[in-house]
């Protein structure tokens, strides 16, 4: 289907909002970019990072995260390198299946959650915001920012970056957050750390594109599906993380590899074929950040990772990254301040993120309980999908995948 491009076009009365700045181009910031340039805002990006870095694994994109990109056109070259995920399946230890859910219900019409390597989702969104006129400074660290009556952003190369608006989508560890509140929460460490892999080269037979496994070993599970575009073998587990890891402590991908091979060794399933010939894994600890108080300033927010840490058992973290971007840009087009805009965006998404990280909280520990009231739980899995869940198997999503954007009509 061709679709049109939204319309830029919109008259904004009072304060001239000509230039954002925005201090790191992760999915967030680069998902702003995209939109502000679609609305016909300038914006420069600057980011620490080459945009060549090619780090990171896999990504799932719910149906919200598509409905995000499609308000701002943005959505077929995402589906063009991605794959849908219509169901997830749980594999009992001596290869039954234990049951089986559904991506997302097909009656609700928004589509299936995809899935993707993350360097060409973070690659694909650039590619798109360059396209449309986005500036972006890859390779220079943001060393200070201005958040008052003027807003600026101070790099380490010794230049500032001025603008009307000053976003800080600079991720978990965001500095920005701080300028804006300096007594504001950090994100807590959950005690849990998520491990993902991709082996281009499994050795084996993965599971079908579409069908994400999930093997119960003895030790942990073991989650994994095919790429359906290069034939190799995405792969995820979730631990128990008591030491934290250092920020700036390199990922070693060798130890890793020889420490997933040592967890998953004694279990009869795929894992450690895949992991013994995985080029990439890494490791990140889980965190939270259940609630900011202070979004913003009157010309400078948060967004992303810097405003709201989801756990990964949410699988929303890109998706409420790309739903800032998009619904940050409607305000900046509308309202006739920047303060204006962005108390806006604060009324429009406060009780959405919250509600989002909690719900990935209570996945987190649910996932991590005792091992006693874990086998309880798995025992009273197993009876209730074999009675009810074959027949009518529960649905990913609900209420959470159900977001939409109306990229035209006015937030204003
Ligand atoms: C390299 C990388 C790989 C990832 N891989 C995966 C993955 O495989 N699967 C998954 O589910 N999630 C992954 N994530 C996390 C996921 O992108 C985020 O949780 C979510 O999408 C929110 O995105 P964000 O843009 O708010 O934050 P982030 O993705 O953390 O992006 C923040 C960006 O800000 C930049 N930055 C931070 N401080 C500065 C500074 N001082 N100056 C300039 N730039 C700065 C960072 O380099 C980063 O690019 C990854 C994140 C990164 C940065």
């Amino acid at each position: 289907m061709v679709s049109r491009r939204p319309s830029p076009v919109r008259v904004r009365l009072g304060d001239v909002l000509e230039h954002v700045v925005v201090s790191g181009g992760g999915i967030a910031g680069t998902a702003l970019a995209l939109a502000l340039r679609t609305a016909g805002i300038a914006v420069t990006v600057v980011e620490a990072r080459p945009a060549d870095h090619g780090e990171g694994a896999v990504v799932r994109l719910n149906p919200n995260a598509m409905d995000a990109l499609r308000a701002v056109h943005a959505h077929q070259p995402v589906i063009a390198r991605s794959f849908p995920l219509v169901r997830t399946e749980r594999i009992n230890p001596d290869g039954s299946r234990m049951g089986y859910s559904l991506g997302a219900d097909p009656s609700s019409q928004r589509g299936l959650p995809r899935v993707m390597h993350w360097p060409v989702l973070a690659s694909v969104l650039r590619e798109q915001a360059l396209e449309r006129g986005a500036v972006f400074r890859h390779g220079s660290r943001v060393v200070d920012a201005e958040v008052g009556a003027k807003t600026a952003l101070s790099l380490a190369d010794g230049s500032r970056v001025g603008g009307d608006v000053l976003v800080g989508a600079d991720g978990a560890n965001s500095m920005v957050r701080g300028k804006i509140d300096p007594d504001g929460p950090e994100p807590e460490r959950l005690g849990t750390r998520t491990v993902y892999g991709y082996a281009s080269e499994p050795g084996c037979e993965p599971p079908p594109p579409e069908v994400m496994r999930s093997y119960v070993g003895a030790k942990a599970f073991f989650a994994a599906t095919r790429d359906s575009h290069s034939g190799g073998c995405f792969w995820f587990t979730s631990l128990r993380a008591p030491v934290p890891r250092g920020e700036d402590q390199p990922q070693d991908p060798d130890a890793l590899r020889a420490e997933m091979g040592e967890l998953f060794a004694g279990d009869a399933t795929i894992a450690p074929t895949v992991i013994g010939n995985s080029e990439r894994v890494l490791s990140f600890d889980d965190h939270a950040l259940p609630s900011v108080p202070r979004w913003h300033t009157d010309r400078a927010i948060i967004i992303g990772d810097a405003l709201h840490v989801a756990p990964p058992a949410s699988e929303q973290g890109a998706a409420m990254a790309l739903e800032d971007g998009v619904q940050l840009a409607r305000c900046l087009r509308d309202h006739p301040t920047p303060a204006a805009a962005l108390a806006a965006f604060e009324r429009m998404r406060r009780d959405r993120v919250e509600a989002v990280v909690a719900a990935g909280r209570m996945g987190t520990s649910r996932a991590h309980h005792r091992p006693l009231a874990r086998r309880l739980r798995t025992l009273s899995t197993k009876t209730k999908r074999h009675f009810t869940w074959q027949r009518t198997p529960p649905m990913g999503g609900g209420w959470a995948y159900d977001h939409h954007i109306d990229w035209p009509e006015s937030t204003a």
